[in-house]
């Protein structure tokens, strides 16, 4: 997360939500349980390199840097997508911290969305008419270093009752909202009985209609999708969608895909957002297979952020007509359907903003 202490995990002491334990027979915990695997994130950077067969007197210093700006925290079953020794891997990219990160670039500031000028109340960000974005929590299950988060104050978004009546206020009264969206940190890193009441408080509101959630979780800890979460988002009266987060088609493993699939079973649609992000993706024969993976997956592609200038991050910035021009070399090969948006946040706009 984006705290450097370890933000609690509320879910970490609860069974994982599946088939009711029978008296005679012992079932021991599973070891995969989506609380086990977050909890036991890699979170050190010598444990991270020592993970992918990587040399500490190449790597360790820059990590160590980058990590005493924003933490490390890299979960097993992304681990496991990535190729050991290869310091270029399009994941491992993502993650791994770099001295470059310590650097300053003119233009690159801590909140580039601004943010924090759209606080509706505590704990809900509303800079667009018809939806408002609900801060469920401040963890994430990953870190990822281009984070335009990454030095966002978590800390007073902390939810209490107070505050869950007011935002409940804010929404009812306000008739244009029709939509609200799960955000964070990682909405899906709360525990399924928090997610529910949030989700039964929106199913109370009779003008809200849908239930956006955008997650990295369902992606990075597959096991996330398990029978508990799926229980929850059958049961509720609201239109569904999940955007997640995948940059490289190398993201989507086999437990993955099935992970999605259980999803769609339970009446979700599914789209993806990524970030254009320089030596990970900034290439059209990759995004090209990002889309046709992610279709085959199940899943619509939907917005290709163009590079927020969030400090610490310069080094994944690719310029905008570089960009526009994959995009454009996307559109030569593949169906409309499957081109993203490419698109901006800017502050103060009513939507984002289309670069093409
Ligand atoms: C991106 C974003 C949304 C959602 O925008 P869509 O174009 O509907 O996907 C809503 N609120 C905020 C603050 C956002 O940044
Ligand atoms: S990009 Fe998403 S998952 Fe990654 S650190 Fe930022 S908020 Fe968390």
């Amino acid at each position: 997360m984006i705290q450097r202490t370890p933000a609690r995990i509320e879910a970490r002491n609860e069974p994982a939500g599946h088939a009711p334990r029978t008296a005679r027979l012992h079932i021991p915990e599973p070891d995969a349980s989506w609380q086990r695997l977050l909890a036991s994130a890699v979170t050190r950077p010598e444990q991270l390199l020592a993970r992918l067969k990587l040399p500490a007197d190449a790597w360790l210093a820059g990590a160590e840097a980058g990590h005493g700006l924003f933490s490390i925290r890299v979960p097993e079953p992304f681990i496991q997508r990535m190729e050991p020794g290869n310091p270029n891997d399009p994941l491992l990219r993502q993650v791994l911290p770099l001295a470059e990160e310590t650097a300053r670039a003119p233009g690159f500031v801590t909140d580039p969305l601004a943010e924090d000028g759209a606080v509706a109340t505590t704990g809900l960000i509303r800079k667009y008419r018809s939806r408002a974005l609900l801060m469920v929590t401040g963890q994430c299950a990953i870190n990822c270093r281009y984070c335009f988060r990454r030095h966002f104050p978590y800390a007073d978004h902390r939810l209490g009752p107070d505050d869950r009546r007011q935002i409940a206020d804010t929404l009812t009264a306000d008739q244009d909202i029709n939509e609200v969206i799960f955000s964070g940190g990682d909405p899906l890193a709360a525990s399924d009985k928090l997610l529910a009441q949030w989700s039964q408080l929106l199913e109370d509101i009779p003008h809200i209609r849908r239930l956006r959630i955008h997650s990295r979780l369902p992606v990075v800890i597959p096991q996330r999708v398990d029978s508990s979460l799926l229980a929850w988002l059958s049961a509720s009266r609201l239109q569904k969608i999940l955007v997640i987060h995948v940059n490289h088609p190398a993201e989507i493993d086999e437990p993955t895909r099935a992970a999605l699939a259980r999803l769609r079973g339970a009446g979700v649609t599914l789209l993806n957002q990524s970030v254009i992000l320089q030596g990970v993706n900034d290439d059209t024969d990759t995004l090209i297979e990002l889309s046709e993976t992610l279709f085959d997956a199940g899943v619509m592609p939907y917005y290709l952020h163009a590079f927020d200038p969030v400090q610490g991050a310069h080094h994944f910035d690719v310029s905008d007509d570089h960009a526009k021009a994959l995009v454009r070399g996307m559109m030569d090969r593949l169906p409309g359907f499957l081109v993203p948006r490419l698109v901006r946040e800017l502050p103060g706009e009513t939507s984002k903003t289309p670069l093409l």
